[in-house]
C-alpha cells in the first residue's frame, strides 16, 4: 500500500450505491481515507466538522444536484484548499466547458476505469494548486 496517500482525506458524493462501493474500496485499499455522502445535504453535514483533501462530487444528485451543491462547497472557507471533482457519467461536451467554467479542479467520467481511477485521484490530490477542470 502506497504510503503517501495516508492521512489523506477524501468524500465521496454519489447516490448510487454501487458508485459508491466501487469507489470506497479502490480508495481504501490504495490507502486514503474515505467519508460518504449519499446527496448534497449530507456532504455539507459531513463538512461540518471534517475537511477533505477532496470531494469527488457526482452531479446527478437527489436532493440538490451537484451543480447546487458546488455552489454551496465554493461558499465554505474551509474548502479553499480541497479539490473538488465532478464525478460524471455524461462527457458531453457542453457539461466539459459547464465544468471548466464553474471551477472544478477536473472531472471523471463514469463508469468508474478501475485500472485509472486511483492513479487520477493522486494525481489530482497531489498536485499544487488548483486543476484546470479537465478531464482525469
Ligand atoms: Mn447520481
Amino acid at each position: 500500500m502506497s504510503r503517501k496517500n495516508q492521512g489523506k482525506i477524501i468524500l465521496i458524493v454519489e447516490d448510487n450505491q454501487y458508485n459508491m462501493k466501487l469507489a470506497v474500496d479502490l480508495l481504501e485499499l490504495a490507502g486514503f481515507v474515505v467519508l460518504k455522502a449519499v446527496n448534497g445535504q449530507a456532504a455539507l453535514n459531513v463538512l461540518v466538522d471534517k475537511t477533505p483533501h477532496l470531494i469527488l462530487l457526482d452531479l446527478r444528485l437527489p436532493d440538490m444536484d451537484g451543480v447546487e451543491t458546488f455552489k454551496k462547497l465554493k461558499e465554505n472557507k474551509n474548502l479553499e484548499a480541497t479539490k473538488i471533482v465532478a464525478f460524471t457519467a455524461s462527457a458531453m461536451k457542453y457539461e466539459e466547458a459547464e465544468i471548466k467554467k464553474m471551477g472544478f479542479d477536473a472531472f471523471i467520467i463514469k463508469p468508474i476505469d478501475t485500472v485509472n481511477f486511483v492513479n487520477c485521484i493522486e494525481t489530482i490530490i497531489h498536485q499544487k494548486g488548483k486543476g484546470n477542470g479537465g478531464s482525469c
